[in-house]
């Protein structure tokens, strides 16, 4: 990529975004676009050019009840969960097929609310919500009991068994990063196991939620079965985790809001799955390729701009190839620099908000006074958006806020080890375990490590690789249950025992 000013210029918008933006408020109800009673609205800002180029509506008690009213009443007079699995399979499939119909403009909405480039949002997020939903729609045919031959009945007297039923309605929360794949992630397990639901959008990155909501009528799903509701989340979000009427929360986004509402749904004994932040290690064994492993560490943290829950942040590289490891990741850094996101030559766009730039300019400062070095980046390379340079900080302690907080931005810590009992410690000394890749061409190593570190998901040789048939969560404070595959579908379930005697 050339370094020259005009890749901080952002492109022009198209037509169909700009007709996106001329959206009116509101708010996504029954299948019908209606004017929330809140007249409060949020700025969407376009964080490649700091400029407000939207307004959607901040959702008050009132709307938030006429939204889980709506699921409520959807769900329980079975117009959905009551409806041949195979039809709401297919009817998920229409949905999936008409996101990819329409990956195109999605994709641009997506570069410019969140500040990611727009050829990663097309090839990479707008294919991962549809393969989730196309996955996921197969299981709404194959979810089932089992029969049970019981334990201490008499033989032949009694028929057991159980069913798995939708759990109701659903109250799902996500965050800024990934917005279409997290809408993915928990509306379509939600609706595949019959569920009915209320989305509530991050506020920062709410257009494409609204747009779904479109494709979701076209697609033919029943007034009701999905809502979406926009808002801020002190508010809005905390409105629907507390609401009566609401039986299960799925929530991703920041281990601090995660314990909030964790607190919230305790109160109630609803439902709850919780996907939270990490502070993810990749470590480095001395037996692999340089060459290529220090390209992969790189992408590991500085894919989306370090924006990724499972973003290798901390990496770990054996005294003996420590040196050369860091000179391929400063090699990186052309390859990883950010410009604006429509610009299509990009791989790294803006941080999604002033406050998230300010966070992680705080980080990197912070990591300085405490003693850390920068071995690359560390700045800000252009007032026009909310930019920050790749950075690479060696020289740093356990001790440290930037190696035991996660930055959530292009910053990686880098340390040397020199066994692998010494790494282990390193590795699971935090209070997240969301992920971990090991890097290594030896077998038993390998093993042995996705067996000792304490994270939902170990990688061997690559990293961020997400399959919507592998379950996917975090220990400790990176979160409770798991997502995706059969496990991601039953955690919309109840399990009900049915004992018959004959
Ligand atoms: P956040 O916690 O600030 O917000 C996430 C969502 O929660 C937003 O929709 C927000 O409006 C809402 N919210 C905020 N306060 C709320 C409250 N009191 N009650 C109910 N809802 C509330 O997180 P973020 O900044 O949007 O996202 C970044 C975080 O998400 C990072 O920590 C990242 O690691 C995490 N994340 C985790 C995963 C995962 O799968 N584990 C995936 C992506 C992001």
């Amino acid at each position: 990529m050339n370094s020259s000013v005009d890749l901080f210029q952002q492109a022009e918008y198209s037509d169909a975004a700009k007709k996106a933006f001329a959206r009116k408020p509101q708010l996504f109800i029954n299948n019908e676009w209606v004017d929330p009673v809140s007249h409060d609205t949020i700025d969407v800002e376009d964080p490649s050019t700091r400029k407000v180029v939207s307004h959607i509506a901040d959702a008050n008690q009132e709307d938030v009840n006429r939204a889980v009213a709506a699921a409520r009443q959807a769900f329980d007079d079975g117009r959905w969960s009551g409806m041949p699995p195979l039809e709401r399979e297919n009817i998920i499939r229409k949905l999936a097929d008409l996101i990819e119909a329409n990956a195109d403009e999605l994709a641009e909405l997506e570069a410019i609310d969140v500040g990611k480039p727009v050829t990663f949002a097309r090839h990479v997020d707008l294919p991962a919500t549809i393969n989730m939903f196309r996955y996921t729609a197969g299981w709404a045919t194959r979810l089932a009991g089992e029969q049970i031959a019981p334990a201490g009945l008499p033989n032949g007297a009694f028929h057991a068994y159980t069913r798995r039923e939708p759990v109701g309605v659903a109250a799902l929360i996500t965050p800024w990063n990934y917005p279409l794949i997290m809408i993915a992630n928990k509306v379509a397990p939600a609706i595949t196991a019959g569920c009915t639901v209320v989305l509530k959008p991050a506020e920062q990155t709410s257009l494409t939620a609204l747009r779904f909501a479109e494709l979701c009528v076209e697609a033919g799903f029943p007034p009701g079965v999905i809502n979406v509701v926009t808002g801020n989340g002190h508010t809005a979000g905390d409105m629907l985790v507390k609401h009566p009427g609401v039986d299960k929360v799925g929530f991703t986004g920041s281990t601090e809001v995660g314990k909030i509402i964790h607190n919230n749904v305790t109160n109630s004994l609803k439902h709850v799955t919780l996907e939270l932040g990490g502070k993810s290690p990749a470590i480095v064994f001395p037996d692999v390729n340089v060459e290529e492993v220090a390209p992969a560490a790189a992408g590991a943290i500085f894919f989306n701009s370090g924006q990724t829950c499972v973003a290798g942040s901390r990496l770990y590289v054996h005294s003996s190839i420590f040196d050369s490891v860091m000179e391929g990741l400063t090699q990186t850094a052309e390859f990883w620099a950010p410009c604006a996101s429509l610009q299509p030559s990009g791989h790294n766009g803006a941080l999604v908000s002033k406050e998230q730039h300010d966070r992680v300019l705080g980080y990197i400062e912070d990591g300085k006074k405490q003693g850390a070095s920068v071995l690359m980046g560390g700045n800000c390379p252009s007032d026009n958006g909310y930019f920050v340079s790749p950075t690479v900080l060696v020289d740093v302690n356990h001790n440290m806020r930037v190696v035991q907080e996660e930055i959530f931005g292009p910053v990686v810590v880098a340390h040397r080890f020199d066994d692998i009992d010494e790494v282990v410690g390193y590795a699971n000394n935090s209070r997240f375990g969301l992920a971990a890749s090991v890097w290594s061409k030896d077998l038993k190593t390998m093993h042995d490590m996705a067996a000792k570190l304490k994270a939902g998901t170990i990688w061997g040789n690559c990293h961020t690789v997400i399959d919507p048939a592998m379950p996917f969560g975090g220990y400790k404070e990176s979160g409770i249950g798991r997502e995706q595959g059969r496990y991601g579908v039953e955690s919309f379930t109840e399990l009900k025992s049915v004992v018959i005697q004959l």
